[in-house]
């Protein structure tokens, strides 16, 4: 039983037009990936639902879009300081049906409260342009509206900041949103949603359908009529398709995609600094986040310096039960995940790849599987080429510049990229070539709301956070005023 301060946050039901309604598929078990207990039993929504949602948030925009920014503005400002001051909660029920640890849990509902502050205020300065005329009797301007009915799918693995970056802007530029989130991760979508009704915000303008039907859920949500935009963050393959569903409307479209992150290790480098910040964007939510790093290049000359030292701090991690205060690697998010993270190794050594730390799967049992670190990577094994999304760092090594460039270039992806070097020139040449949305030097940690955060190639399209983050949700009207003298 997870016990809350605030126990009524545990949500069980989806939350429509304002109220918290059964499930027209009946329920979803909610279980704990550290123990497979169960947490709760939460409704199973289904296509109707999804629609009823859509029009409550149609009703719903008719005067959201015409509340004054600043009154937006106050309510979302209400909305940020509940979630802030429920975090220890809001933290539990992450780490109860996601499995991380705590403390990554709480940093987490920080950052995703950190989007709906920072777009409170941004609402109040977001306007169109005056245009310098063309001829004495006309005037020009721009006017920024909101676009209308967002449709929102989230994925497991950041179940609340995925969403305060979407929900953040939508409702700070005046649109509505319904939102599905993963089957895995309801509970921080409801409990989200209940802080934002004791906020004030009105009802219909944040709508949550959980549900496990998500084929159908979806279908509604890129194609239903009362939809104007539709915003995704998940694995490409679904990404792609949902796009193509959206193209039968001409919905716009934000994606927020999948990552095959490089991370690039100079032999001018500052090791130790490599080592740990290889270490946090590595194993940060047990290897499950899209920037995550992904393949590992060092130049040959510290190779070996390197791959002991990344041994060793990978060794030192404390595998366990995301509530133990001793934790720092939490289980996988399923028995699915961990089978994947084993067919990754046993590929990897059926090629040639050498184990030096872990490799199996966790004494822990359940959805535990061991920190790995894997060598002598070549690029016909899986690890070099696929997300692997989890636990397993694989080293490869490189010569030169150029060559470690077109490497780590070499992929559809392009999402997050990191690289240490102690040379200026380098710094900002690496920057320049590489082929991703968010390059990283000297430091493996980036995020945060004042920023942009996308992807290029099958990454992504569209940025979250910063001023591109709402510049998503507003169309541009051109108004020619003529008749002026
Ligand atoms: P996923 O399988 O694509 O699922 C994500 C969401 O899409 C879930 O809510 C899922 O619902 C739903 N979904 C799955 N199939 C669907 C369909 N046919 N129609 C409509 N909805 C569908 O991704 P995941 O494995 O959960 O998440 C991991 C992926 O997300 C990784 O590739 C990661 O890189 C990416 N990611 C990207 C970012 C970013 O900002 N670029 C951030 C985080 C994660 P159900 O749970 O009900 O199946």
């Amino acid at each position: 039983m997870l016990t809350l301060k605030d126990q009524s946050l545990l949500k069980t039901r989806n939350f429509i037009d304002g109220e918290w309604v059964a499930g027209g598929a009946g329920t979803i078990d909610v279980t704990n990936p550290a123990n497979g207990d169960l947490v709760t039993k939460t409704a199973n929504g289904d296509a109707a639902d999804a629609a009823r949602a859509v029009e409550a948030a149609a009703e719903a925009f008719k005067t959201w879009s015409r509340t004054p920014a600043k009154q937006r503005a106050v309510l979302l400002r209400k909305w940020f300081n509940l979630l802030m001051e429920n975090a220890e909660d809001l933290g539990a029920i992450m780490t109860a049906e996601q499995g991380k640890p705590l403390f990554e849990s709480i940093g987490e509902i920080g950052y995703g409260a950190s989007f709906i502050e920072y777009y409170a205020e941004e609402c109040k300065r977001y306007k169109g342009d005056t245009i310098p005329t063309i001829s004495n009797d006309r005037r020009l301007q721009t006017y920024k509206q909101p676009v209308g009915v967002v449709g929102c799918i989230t994925p497991w693995n950041f179940p609340n900041a995925m969403i305060g970056r979407k929900a953040g802007p939508a409702l700070a530029a005046g649109c509505t949103i319904v939102i599905k989130p993963a089957t895995e991760t309801p509970l921080s979508a409801l409990a989200m949603c209940d802080l934002a009704d004791r906020a004030g915000i009105p009802k219909g303008v944040i709508n949550v359908v959980a549900g496990s039907n998500s084929r159908e859920i979806g279908k509604v949500l890129t194609q239903h009529e009362k939809i104007s935009k539709f915003t995704f963050t998940g694995s490409t393959p679904v990404g792609k398709k949902l796009m193509e569903q959206c193209s039968t409307g001409v919905k716009k479209v934000s994606l927020e995609l999948g990552g095959n992150a490089p991370f690039i290790v100079f032999d001018d480098a500052d090791i130790d600094a490599a080592v740990a910040d290889c270490m946090g964007t590595k194993f940060r939510n047990c290897g499950q986040t899209c920037v995550c790093t992904n393949r590992i290049y060092v130049q040959e000359g510290i190779a070996g310096e390197f791959t002991a030292k990344l041994k060793d701090a990978i060794e030192a991690l404390r595998v366990g039960d995301g509530f133990d205060a001793n934790t720092t690697t939490g289980p996988l998010v399923n028995e699915t995940a961990v089978n994947d993270m084993r067919a990754f190794v046993e590929d990897a050594a059926s090629k040639g790849a050498k184990v030096l730390t872990g490799g199996g799967t966790h004494e822990l049992g359940h959805c535990f599987f061991e920190p790995t670190l894997v060598t002598d990577i070549t690029g016909d094994m899986r690890v070099a080429n696929e997300e692997i999304f989890g636990p397993i760092a694989a080293v490869q090594t490189f010569k030169t510049e150029d060559e470690v460039i077109e490497r780590a270039n070499d992929t559809e992806y392009g999402l997050a990229a990191y690289y240490f070097t102690r040379d200026v020139g380098r710094v900002i040449r690496v920057a320049e070539r590489l082929e991703y949305g968010i390059v990283c030097s000297n430091s493996g940690v980036f995020s945060t709301e004042v920023a942009p955060f996308g992807g290029w190639k099958q990454s992504g399209i569209g940025s979250e956070g910063g001023k591109e983050g709402i510049a998503e949700y507003f169309e541009t009207k051109f108004h020619s005023m003529g008749g002026i003298e």
